[in-house]
């Protein structure tokens, strides 16, 4: 292998479904639901198979259809105006729209700006850019960034800040507040932000999603990131897309042609039906994920582990010091193989320097089968 790539392992998430499946366990450690996407949306696919028109290349930034559709959903949900022809580049998957942001947007010897814990794709993005991380964490257990600490990872070599909100695995949406604070500090050091919203409907309580884009003076300093894989439960459609400013989506658009120059054809005809359905689609999606969730800290409520209930997405970290000791990964072999539940150790979100913030803690995910979270229960109370 090459030296660019010398520093990547098999992914943790590989790994644990390999461990999950040899010891039959519960699988809450992916977030990969294991149930089906909705079966209009599958039709919508269908019929875009079937239609004589799909079968070969899309348009390399993405279908007409669906690049009017990601504009329409952003003005309908976030009232925010993009250009549908020069503002939105579809790409396969979330993945591929942060790597192409990067790779588009950041130069060689760059740094960039990672909140700890960093979804497992970022940190390798950054190096196949031959940029730099700069690594912030958030703080357990109410997992906050300390603004000194924030501050003082900008420098004059700051090109571009990666922000994930809601936030997997912390399961926190970051406040008004919170963000004014990030955008500040961008906008004073002309910092580009590359913002994943991936979880954009997976919303708990009270939580409101707030677009670092619709914050004042930012919207011609961020491009923003999203999938269709976590709002339609198709995760294996790798459907996702990039909105933002045309000056920034030139960047993107560059490196995406040669990324992957144009994604599954029909399966864009279907995500834009998709992302039209009406209001009460995603009303029923979030009451859905409200109630797994409500199944999920019913189960935890009997195990001992200790957990704050997430404002988004669908993880949950949990606190196991209470009864096991030590690291996360032992704690994940333990669960899998001695309890029947299998998690995600959150050390591969974590750089070396910092690791040691989330000893104690496992991702649980809940976008599973009511029943499975019941038997979960079943079993995590073997943990006492
Ligand atoms: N970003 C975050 C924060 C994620 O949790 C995931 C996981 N699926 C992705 C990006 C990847 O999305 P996609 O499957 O659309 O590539
Ligand atoms: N985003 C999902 C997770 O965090 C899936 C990640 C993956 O399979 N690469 O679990």
């Amino acid at each position: 292998p090459a030296r660019r790539v010398e520093t990547f392992g098999t992914t943790i998430f590989t790994e644990i479904n390999n461990l999950a499946q040899q010891y039959n366990a519960l699988n809450l450690g992916q977030g990969k639901p294991d149930f089906d996407a909705p079966g209009d949306v599958v039709g919508e696919m269908v019929k875009a198979l079937q239609a004589g028109k799909y079968n070969q290349y899309a348009p390399g930034p993405g279908t007409p259809s669906l690049r009017k559709a990601v504009a329409d959903h952003a003005a309908r949900f976030y009232n925010l105006d993009i250009d549908p022809a020069r503002g939105v580049i579809v790409t396969a998957g979330a993945t591929e729209g942060v790597l192409s942001a990067v790779l588009g947007l950041v130069d060689p010897g760059d740094e960039v700006i990672v909140i700890e814990p960093f979804y497992d794709s970022y940190v390798p993005d950054i190096i196949m850019a031959n940029a730099r991380p700069v690594y912030v964490p958030l703080h357990p257990p109410t997992w906050t960034l300390d603004p000194d600490e924030l501050r003082a990872a900008f420098s004059p070599r700051t090109r571009a800040l990666l922000l994930n909100t809601p936030h997997n695995p912390s399961g926190r949406v970051f406040s008004r507040e919170e963000l004014t604070f990030i955008a500040e500090l961008c906008i004073e050091h002309d910092v580009t932000v590359i913002s994943d919203e991936v979880y954009e409907h997976l919303l708990f309580g009270s939580a409101q999603h707030i677009p670092i884009a619709t914050l004042p003076g930012m919207f011609e300093r961020t491009v923003t990131v999203s999938s269709s894989g976590k709002s339609f439960n198709a995760t294996g459609w790798k459907v996702g897309w990039v909105y933002g400013h045309p000056d920034l989506l030139e960047g993107v658009a560059r490196a995406h042609q040669f990324v992957t120059f144009a994604v599954h054809h029909p399966a864009q005809e279907a995500v834009a039906y998709a992302l039209g359905l009406p209001d009460s689609y995603y009303q029923e999606f979030q009451a859905m994920y409200q109630a797994k969730l409500a199944l999920l800290t019913d189960a935890l409520d009997s195990s001992g582990l200790q957990y704050r209930v997430p404002e988004g997405t669908y993880f949950v970290m949990v606190n196991y010091a209470r009864v096991f000791e030590g690291t996360p990964l032992e704690f994940t072999h333990h669960l899998i193989k001695e309890i029947g539940v299998a998690c995600i150790p959150p050390e591969s979100f974590y750089s070396q320097e910092h690791v040691a913030i989330v000893q104690g803690y496992a991702r649980l995910s809940f976008c599973k089968n009511d029943d499975t979270l019941r038997q979960v229960k079943e079993r995590l109370v073997k943990l006492q």
